[in-house]
């Protein structure tokens, strides 16, 4: 799991300057916990998280991805009470 794609990746306000926002690893499981993940081995500062990240990572998850998946799902009913599905969902909000 790249870091960029983790959910466990924070901001690190304390160690970041007017010019550059500095990023941590929130993991405590990680071997990187606490290191600043958008920097390099010889210091320099990148402006994105730039770590290949490690296997205690997790994906962020979408806001909002589920809700689509629900929403769609009604129209993609197959067949013959595919008119009565709709309004009952809708009353049941
Ligand atoms: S080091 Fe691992 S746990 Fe920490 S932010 Fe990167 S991928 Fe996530």
């Amino acid at each position: 799991m790249k870091c960029i794609s983790c959910r466990f990746a924070t901001v690190d306000k304390s160690a970041s300057d007017k010019d550059w926002t500095a990023y941590e690893c929130g993991n405590p499981e990680s071997e990187y916990h606490k290191s600043l993940i958008n920097i390099s081995e010889d210091g320099k500062k990148h402006k994105r998280i730039s770590w290949s990240g490690c296997e205690h990572g997790e994906r962020k998850v979408k806001p909002g991805a589920t809700k689509t998946i629900n929403a769609l799902s009604p129209s993609r009913l197959p067949g013959v009470n595919g008119s009565q599905v709709l309004p009952q969902a809708h009353a049941g909000i």
